[in-house]
């Protein structure tokens, strides 16, 4: 669904009507976004909520009167115009404060982030702009028509550390890579961050490249597909765009999470889906979480991505995140003996982007000092990094600190209880532990009785959507984290 849709409560009487009104605030998204940075936009615009026609006024709700003041100051006049030009005669635009419309209709923005970086234009625009694309005399389309792959060499089977984690993924990957388009399509990959998604569509792309050097590989990231897609519609050049993406052998794409709400793009995606699979070409996708947990996607989609392999990729285990430390450092040719590479991965555990940086801070600080690596020069080379994660609150003080709090049980955040009175300080407790501590969703849900990591991210979810607009929750969670990090 499209925002426009959501944060306009049509007062109005007519379809015309509800047409007018969001290609009037389309236009002026637009206009606006190309003439401030993303960064503007996010501050200024972003925030304000059209709220519709009220009798003769077209109603702009702004979170403050700063806000409202400056939007006023820089686009009265091209407000007032495309009122003109987009409203029923005699239309007055009107601006009023309305922090908590402003609230709901931001919120309902983020759920689907839609500013696209450099090409200003949201892709929630564009369903409005259907009429408006005629006038835009584009500059000729491009994307990299070229069989420019976008692999990265380095991200390879032979750099990938194998553990027990990642062992089903990369097993799948494998066979995938052996079996293009035969074996299992899609194959969906998903998982938190830092835990080898990327690295390992990849391997696979390069290990398909290294046998078929003539094959059509192209690695991308979702967001990336979603501003093709917004060009492509700006410069009308969808022809190019589907006969590139249509003819691909194998197509990766990365973090689809990022298609939420994106309903055109999810639309472009369907065929090239359909496209793609029907010509037994490979298609893999990545992912934060399952098939079925993803929000704002075409249910259709969610079909498509589970009717291959769906195969997860869990947090590292001790002994693979020493195998991984050891196996970096050694190949930059910093040997690590592995009681070092024991005592860090003692202590880092969320995910192997943090191990890497670790890894570059001991080998920063052994090249400056000229020492060997051992455990004191890692502990010195990681003092701020292990404070951090000494100082780190646990998940055992959050559901005591909640529990309190709410006048529960502690072993009730455990327990498989769920009356209302009980789940709701559960879902508080699993949405603290989330924000406040460095702990995977699977790592939580075993915290919290062996949960499913999917009962964790729905109530990290709810919470977070909840706090939004019940003031009352706001606050209790508020005085609940000031008091946990004091
Ligand atoms: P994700 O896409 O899941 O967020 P990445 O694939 O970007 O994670 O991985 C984060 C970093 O960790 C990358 O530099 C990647 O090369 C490295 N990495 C992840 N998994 C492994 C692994 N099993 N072996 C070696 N390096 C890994
Ligand atoms: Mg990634």
């Amino acid at each position: 669904m499209n925002h426009l849709e959501q944060s306009i409560p049509l007062t109005t009487n007519t379809t015309t009507d509800l047409v007018q009104q969001k290609t009037f605030w389309g236009e002026f998204l637009n206009d606006a976004g190309k003439e401030m940075s993303s960064s503007q936009f996010r501050t200024w615009i972003k925030p304000l909520a059209p709220l519709g026609l009220d009798q003769d006024n077209f109603i702009i709700a702004a979170p403050n009167q700063f806000k409202l003041d400056w939007v006023k100051n820089q686009f009265i006049n091209k407000i007032t115009n495309l009122a003109e030009t987009y409203l029923p005669p005699g239309t007055q635009v009107r601006f009023i404060v309305d922090s908590k419309a402003c609230s709901i209709s931001e919120a309902e923005q983020s759920l689907a982030p839609s500013f696209i970086g450099s090409s200003s234009v949201s892709e929630d625009i564009l369903a409005s702009q259907d009429e408006l694309a005629d006038d835009i005399e584009g500059v000729s389309f491009q994307i990299n028509v070229d069989d420019f792959s976008k692999l990265n060499p380095n991200l390879t089977f032979e750099t990938f550390v194998n553990g027990k984690a990642n062992q089903l993924a990369r097993a799948a990957a494998v066979q995938v890579a052996n079996n293009p388009g035969t074996s299992y399509n899609p194959m969906f990959l998903y998982g938190g961050v830092g835990l080898g998604k990327t690295h390992l569509i990849h391997a696979v792309g390069n290990f398909l490249l290294q046998q078929k050097p003539n094959a059509k590989i192209r690695y991308i990231h979702a967001e990336q597909y979603v501003s093709d897609v917004v060009r492509a519609y700006q410069q009308k050049a969808f022809d190019k765009f589907k006969s590139y993406y249509h003819s691909l052998d194998l197509l990766l794409i990365d973090d689809i999470q990022f298609f939420s709400g994106k309903s055109r793009t999810q639309e472009e995606f369907f065929y090239a889906f359909e496209a793609l699979t029907s010509n037994k070409a490979q298609v893999i996708i990545t992912s934060d979480t399952y098939p079925k947990e993803m929000d704002g996607i075409d249910d259709r989609l969610i079909s498509r991505f589970d009717s291959g392999l769906t195969v997860a990729i869990e947090p590292p285990e001790l002994e693979m995140r020493v195998a991984i430390l050891m196996k970096k450092a050694q190949a930059e040719f910093v040997p690590m003996s592995e009681d070092v590479a024991f005592f860090i991965a003692k202590h880092l555990r969320s995910n192997i982007r943090e191990l890497e940086g670790a890894l570059r801070k001991i080998m920063a600080y052994v090249r400056f000092h000229g020492k060997e690596v051992n455990i004191d020069v890692a502990k010195e080379a990681l003092k701020d990094l292990l404070s951090i994660q000494n100082r780190q609150i646990s998940v055992e003080n959050i559901q005591k600190a909640v529990a309190d709090f709410y006048s529960i049980k502690v072993a009730d955040m455990y327990s498989k209880k769920r009356p209302a009175n009980i789940a709701k300080p559960r879902q508080i407790a699993m949405y603290i532990a989330k924000e406040l501590t460095q702990k995977s969703l699977p790592e939580i849900g075993e915290l919290f009785g062996g949960r499913d990591h999917t009962t964790v991210l729905h109530a990290v979810r709810r919470i977070a959507e909840a706090r939004i607009h019940d003031s009352q929750l706001n606050h209790e969670l508020h005085v609940l984290e000031q008091t946990l990090k004091a």
